[in-house]
């Protein structure tokens, strides 16, 4: 059953205790070097001052959960940013310790790092997989340098290079790569060498993204000035179905809209989120999907310091929720039920409407059936014994087709 409602800074409460399928933790790094042209993520250049008493915090928080038992055994730890392996060695090592302390994490368990590649080397790397890192995520974006100065990396192409062989010297057996593509003004050809690049140094995983500009952004900026021209989408249209082609011919089985994978390689911490599992997240700005209720921190990290200092011995739930904690919401089954549908339409395996529909206790055929006939004729979804998922020209169109399924 579930328990009752939580209103930010109000008197209800739900009972933590009934959470405890939780099995995915993310931890967030919100410090780069520098603040790259396209990205609106919660990240911040020249805070490094900041990762000691950042690091304090995350372990405060943790507590706070570990002490709840909202969290069972932990099969998958993800570290993202931001650049999470900008932390230094001491303070990585503090807090995958303390982690490890307060958390049962399991044995087997996947712990992913998102390193950009100037952050860095054959040592580093070597001293993280001896930690217990066991999936490094890339971000390389581009192996073109002068597309890495257009989007404002810092790397070059070279450095990804040294930095993916360093990867695997160090004993990486999953490492993926990232890469942006439809640039403004990149021909499909320069996309083409970019992932050929990528294709040649071998990748168990990769991520590649269309570029979108993000408001507020310096990208965005320059096109709304007449600089640069927009992203094309037809020629992104291209570039997608181009990159599909070239990654089934290497083995690259594409498992969700934008990540491929080889066998035994697909992330099973992002499949947890595709499958509308229950997952923990800790730092600023981070979100949490725990028993149906969605909390979201603070996202500037000097506030969210001092907000879990002030909440000192608080919870993240109870009378008044831990003052770390922005916003509690819980979504109507409704809106549960949509988001579940959207996100599983992502995977390429689809939504199994059994299994989804006996979550809800709603017969999913009756509920969407003129949404699924709707988008069966217009060749963006089919229907395979007892699963609805994206055609291939779905894919390309996904947020057409997800927005038939929103409440
Ligand atoms: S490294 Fe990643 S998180 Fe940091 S500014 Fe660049 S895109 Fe954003």
């Amino acid at each position: 059953m579930r328990p009752y409602s939580v209103e930010r800074g109000g008197s209800r409460c739900y009972d933590p205790t009934e959470m405890s399928e939780c099995r995915s933790l993310y931890v967030h790094v919100p410090f780069c070097r520098s603040k790259c042209a396209y990205c609106d993520f919660n990240s911040y250049a020249r805070q490094e001052h900041l990762i000691p008493a950042y690091v304090d915090a995350l372990l405060r928080e943790a507590t706070l959960w570990a002490e709840s038992r909202a969290v069972g055994r932990v099969e998958t730890l993800y570290f993202g940013g931001g650049t999470p392996s900008l932390l230094p060695i001491a303070e990585t090592r503090r807090l995958l310790d303390g982690l490890r302390q307060r958390f049962d994490v399991a044995t087997g368990a996947e712990v992913t790092m998102e390193a950009n590649p100037e952050s860095v080397d054959a040592g580093r790397l070597h001293t993280l997989r001896r930690m217990g890192v066991n999936r490094l995520s890339l971000g390389v974006q581009s192996f073109d340098d002068a597309e890495l100065r257009f989007l404002g990396r810092i790397h070059d192409a070279e450095r990804a290079e040294e930095a993916y062989r360093a990867a695997r010297s160090a004993g990486f057996a999953s490492v993926s790569i990232d890469l942006i593509f439809g640039l403004p003004g990149q021909m499909v050809a320069q996309w083409r060498r970019s992932l050929e690049k990528a294709v040649a140094l071998g990748p168990d995983h990769l991520s590649l993204y269309a570029l979108t500009l993000e408001e507020d952004t310096p990208l965005a900026r320059r096109v709304a000035a007449g600089e640069c021209a927009e992203p094309d989408p037809d020629v992104q249209a291209e570039m997608y179905t181009l990159s599909s082609e070239r990654l089934a011919q290497a083995s690259c089985e594409q498992y969700e809209i934008s990540n491929w994978a080889k066998p035994g390689h697909r992330c099973r911490h992002n499949l947890a989120y595709w499958h509308s599992e229950p997952y923990l997240g800790l730092g600023a700005g981070a979100h949490s999907y725990l028993n149906g209720y969605r909390l979201a921190n603070e996202r500037a990290p000097g506030r969210y310091i001092e907000l879990v200092a002030a909440g000192r011995g608080a919870r993240p739930w109870g009378p008044t929720t831990a003052p770390h904690v922005e916003s509690v919401e819980q979504p109507d089954a409704e809106r549960e039920m949509s988001d579940a549908v959207i996100l599983g339409l992502r995977l390429t395996e689809g939504v199994s409407m059994a299994a989804l529909g006996h979550r809800f206790g709603v017969d999913l055929g009756e509920r969407y059936g003129r949404e699924i006939d709707e988008l069966e004729a217009l060749g963006l979804l089919e229907s395979v014994d007892g699963w609805i998922r994206l055609t291939e020209h779905g894919r390309r169109l996904g947020n057409e087709a997800f927005q038939r399924f929103l409440p």
